[in-house]
């Protein structure tokens, strides 16, 4: 980008980036009338191909004529100011260098939907242009006039007007003379909310005026003096005699028409007018941060903390759970915006942010932004918007969000967080770009030279790897804010349990003496269950037999809820069969264990309490998380029964009882990782027990209670943990000392997947001097009817990873054009 500038003004030619999976840039001619216009961050509309227009983003502009003789023209510019900034065009293409992707899927999925590019654009009629004075010839005619009847015309539609199909020389031509124009929805799809609010007019704010009014409303106008009662009625707390209310509010308040509202503005006693109206309001702050006194540990650490910032280096901040690392978080994120910077605070789910949103928007109020994808479109738009523009009144300085925040248009970082540094959730499986949002806020750190802290309980190996080799500095915080004790847990052998070994119940019976006991005392209990591979199933007694999902090799778990087998990764739902399908037995029963298998056998044994579920089917809607947390805080429920989503960073006051249901299901996954991963899972949750009063307990339920990961989780102890799986992970070739490269194959047909992935994998070892493994199924096979084949490529560190991936992609190239 030697030559490029920001503005068109001298500019003859833009580099756009396309939404879509292709390689590079494009160049286009910049046509006189749109260069004082043009800039780069701006939207512009595009051809591309023989049919199809685009929206694209430009990423350069300059003067020297590519080698092609026949470049198209931008079509149009969609934006009046850039919505993307230099710095977010670097950070796109690393991550498409890095994971292996396209920069336009990167695109794709760092816009919001509203600011995206859509890839069929829709034509309209120019709303001043004067068809009158314009001599048309008939293809523009029957354009024009198609136009007029249909509203809008999508390229496709407008091409099928005509023989030769290609209406894009017309379009563009009628564009260039302003009779059509590329329909707003793309132009804008974000739109303010606006709302109508009523008041009394000037002249009649005056009492006697007012009076006169009520006299004039005779019996026959009885609902227009109702609606004028009641709006003095709304506004009567108010000081100003002319204050506004809700047009809607008011007509509802006496369940009037509009059109008897209209008549009172229409009389000259009210009036109507429109107002944006901020779709995300935000108290203002409450608490000022110099209010909080960090303890001796913390103030230690904060310190610490300072120094490495000064150095420039990035900080893991490994700190027991109830350390107070949030504290400490709000210090930093205070000095940050004193200086006049912004602030990124990553979380791994949304489920995390109620209580932190409430815990920062105390100190910061409307200064906290929050970013994730249950937002609408326009909610993401508008926080897109007021961290952009810096200059706002509203703006927003500090951004809470999940992995899609790194994507924000920020200006001048100063301070990058990410909590819960270890959570798998950060990880992006798919679509592409498969990234790692915690990886990527470092180089996104790095990117504005801001300061970078990764906070956890139980800091990722790949993290806590790299704070023992210099690339992170080490911060820990080993005692609980209010010196209170870390929980006391007690292991509960399964197969010694005779209610659990009968199946009976899940519940061994010193578990369930503990459960008594808490509730007696008047504290909560949440319970753990894991959620992969112990939902619940049918299988028949005789044979068996498990249904399987008809599309995905998978078993279909049952919903009480619904009377319904679903299937988790297609949403296929079927009925649950009274006999077994394949030999006719009657005895089909449930196996396996899901958490509404554990509401229903505890709402047995403690009918007199509050039992509540989380798990993603009882919080699919928005707000339900949220309904459910606060219920829990506000000690409205007894007992929560949760998957990994009641894992992560929550501070209950009152929570005396963690119980975790089968260890061994989530130790003994198959992924190198599962141990790992276990350990975070069974630390995490325990550390919800006992944060405020005394001390908490947690029971482990398990079949191996001398497995080396609970030994290490009952010892609490992370780095004699670390040390002994470090030795495994080189042993076995896995990070952080190796490399891993996941290719997944695909195809619909089982034998020609087979094959293709057999040649594949071959060529791959034939062009690679590494490790090259597969190709393999993997834990699913086949999802949604393509099945799956997986090779795996390890390379060790040394190696140029860069090499590796461009010799990867060659083979791909190569395997696409010579398929055999
Ligand atoms: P972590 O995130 O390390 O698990 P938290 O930040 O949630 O720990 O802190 C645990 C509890 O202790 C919270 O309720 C928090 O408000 C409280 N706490 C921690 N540090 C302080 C402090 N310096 N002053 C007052 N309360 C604190
Ligand atoms: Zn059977
Ligand atoms: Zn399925």
């Amino acid at each position: 980008m030697a030559n490029t500038t920001e503005t068109g003004k001298h500019v003859h030619y833009a580099d756009v980036l396309l939404p879509l999976p292709v390689a590079g840039t494009f160049t286009y001619k910049v046509p006189d009338q749109l260069k004082f216009n043009i800039a780069i961050g701006k939207r512009v509309i595009v051809q591309f191909g023989s049919k199809k227009v685009y929206t694209a983003l430009v990423l350069a502009l300059h003067d020297q004529a590519p080698g092609q003789s026949r470049l198209k023209d931008i079509l149009d510019v969609v934006d009046d100011r850039a919505i993307v900034n230099n710095r977010q065009i670097q950070f796109w293409e690393w991550i498409a260098s890095y994971y292996m992707a396209y920069p336009g899927t990167v695109m794709n999925t760092a816009l919001p939907s509203a600011l995206k590019l859509q890839s069929e654009s829709r034509i309209m009629l120019h709303p001043e242009s004067s068809l009158e004075n314009s001599i048309l010839d008939e293809k523009e005619q029957v354009l024009l006039e198609a136009l007029h009847n249909r509203k809008s015309l999508s390229i496709q539609e407008a091409s099928e007007l005509f023989k030769d199909k290609n209406a894009i020389p017309l379009i563009k031509y009628l564009i260039d003379r302003s009779l059509i124009t590329v329909d707003e929805e793309i132009k804008d799809r974000y739109r303010p909310k606006i709302e109508s609010f009523v008041r009394l007019t000037r002249e009649y704010q005056d009492e006697s005026k007012l009076q006169e009014a009520f006299d004039q409303l005779d019996k026959r106008a009885f609902k227009q003096l109702q609606i004028l009662l009641s709006y003095i009625n709304l506004t009567r707390n108010s000081s100003s005699a002319g204050e506004e209310v809700r047009r809607s509010t008011l007509v509802k308040s006496v369940q009037a028409s509009y059109q008897q509202l209209n008549q009172l503005i229409r009389k000259g006693i009210l009036e109507v007018h429109e107002k944006v109206i901020n779709r995300l309001d935000a108290p203002e702050a409450v608490a000022d941060p110099d209010q909080i006194i960090l303890n001796t540990i913390q103030q230690s650490a904060w310190k610490e903390i300072k120094g490495h910032f000064d150095q420039k280096q990035t900080v893991l901040l490994h700190g027991i759970t109830s350390s107070g690392k949030t504290e400490i978080y709000i210090k930093f994120i205070e000095q940050t915006l004193k200086s006049g910077k912004q602030v990124l605070y990553l979380l791994p789910e949304i489920a995390l942010t109620t209580q932190i949103i409430n815990r920062l928007r105390k100190y910061f109020g409307d200064k906290v932004g929050i970013y994730h994808s249950k937002y609408n479109e326009h909610e993401q738009v508008e926080v897109w918007n007021r961290v952009l523009d810096t200059r706002r009144k509203d703006h927003y300085p500090v951004v809470i969000g999940a992995r899609s925040a790194l994507f924000l248009p920020f200006s001048k970082l100063g301070l990058v967080i990410v909590d819960e540094e270890h959570d798998t959730s950060f990880k992006q499986h798919d679509p592409a770009p498969r990234y790692n949002a915690r990886d990527c806020a470092v180089y996104l750190g790095g990117l504005h030279k801001s300061n970078i802290l990764l906070g956890s309980a139980t800091p990722a190996f790949e993290s806590y790897h790299n704070s023992q080799h210099g690339k992170f500095k080490l911060v820990t915080l080993k005692g609980r804010y209010g010196d209170i004790q870390t929980p006391e847990t007690h292991l509960i052998d399964q197969k010694k349990d005779p209610r659990i070994r009968q199946g009976k119940s899940h519940f061994s019976k010193s578990l369930l003496d503990a459960i008594d006991q808490t509730l007696k005392e008047n504290y909560q209990v949440m319970l753990f269950q894991n959620r992969r591979g112990f939902s619940l199933r049918l299988e028949c007694n005789e044979c068996h037999h498990v249904p399987m999902c008809i599309n995905c090799d998978i078993s279909l778990t049952y919903h009480k809820q619904f009377e319904q087998m679903r299937c988790h990764y297609c949403g296929f739902h079927t009925r649950i069969p009274k006999q077994c399908p394949e030999c006719g037995s009657h005895e089909v029963f449930m196996k396996g264990f899901g958490t509404e298998k554990l509401e229903e056998e505890l709402s047995l044994l403690f009918p007199e309490n509050r039992i509540r579920r989380m798990d993603l089917d009882s919080t699919r809607s928005k707000f339900s998380y949220q309904k459910i947390i606060n219920e829990f805080q506000e000690r409205q429920i007894d007992i929560l029964i949760g998957t990994q989503m009641i894992t992560k960073g929550l501070d209950f006051d009152h929570v005396n009882l963690v119980g975790i249901m089968n260890a061994d299901s989530m130790i003994n996954f198959p992924d190198f990782r599962s141990y790992e991963r276990s350990f975070q899972l069974m630390t995490q949750v325990s550390g919800r027990a006992g944060r405020k009063h005394k001390r908490g307990h947690v029971f482990i339920q398990t079949y191996d209670p001398f497995h080396q990961v609970v030994q290490y989780v009952l010892n609490q102890d992370y780095e004699g943990f670390y040390k002994s799986q470090m030795q495994d992970r080189l042993q076995f070739k896995y990070p952080p000392y190796f490399r891993l490269i996941q290719l997944q194959l695909k195809h619909r047909d089982y034998q020609v997947l087979n094959k293709g992935a057999r040649e594949f994998a071959d060529d791959l070892r034939q062009h690679l001097d590494k490790t090259v493994l597969g190709p393999e199924y993997p834990l699913v096979s086949k999802i949604k009817n393509w099945y799956i084949k997986q090779i795996l490529v390890k390379t060790d560190k040394d190696s140029s990873l860069a090499g590796v991936k461009k010799t990867i992609l060659h083979r791909i190239q190569e395997f696409h054009h010579h398929p055999e």
